[in-house]
């Protein structure tokens, strides 16, 4: 999955939970589902990453460095730090650590995955909703009463 989904659904995700720590929790677990779903994955990371940061900043100035929301963005975005460092390369002989990081478990190859694999475009629709979602309900102004 593209890192800027992680973020924005799992900030979306981490508006439901109370405790910051067992929205991290959440939050891994959430990186491995998204994982599993079929889908399309780009390899521009630094855009991705300087994206994920810029979101990560607008959840935290938004929701709160102590936010669940926060918190839960954070478990889904630092499983895939794996991917650009060098000692968790497959290509140098090195093996990654999170489960669906493994080939098998890494957009599940179910019967018709190939031609449904969620889009990049319907990703970022999705994070961009996911997003002000979480924005919304973050903000004191916006209506939780
Ligand atoms: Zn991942």
């Amino acid at each position: 999955m593209m890192l800027v989904p992680h973020a924005c659904v799992n900030a979306a995700a981490g508006s439901f939970i109370k405790r910051p720590l067992t929205a991290f929790a959440a939050g891994l677990a959430c990186h491995a589902l998204l994982d599993l779903i079929p889908h399309k994955d780009v390899s521009a990371h630094k855009a991705e990453g300087l994206l994920v940061l810029i979101m990560l900043g607008l959840v935290s100035t938004s929701c709160g460095l102590k936010s669940p929301s926060f918190w839960c963005a954070m478990g889904g975005v630092l499983p895939d730090v794996e991917q650009v460092l060098p000692w968790t390369d497959p290509k140098r002989g090195r093996r990654r650590w999170f489960p669906t990081h493994n080939r098998r478990f890494h957009s599940l190859k179910v019967p018709g995955a190939e031609e449904f694999r969620v889009q990049l475009l319907t990703q970022s629709a999705v994070s961009l909703m996911a997003l002000l979602f979480a924005i919304r309900r973050c903000k004191p102004e916006g209506c939780r009463c």
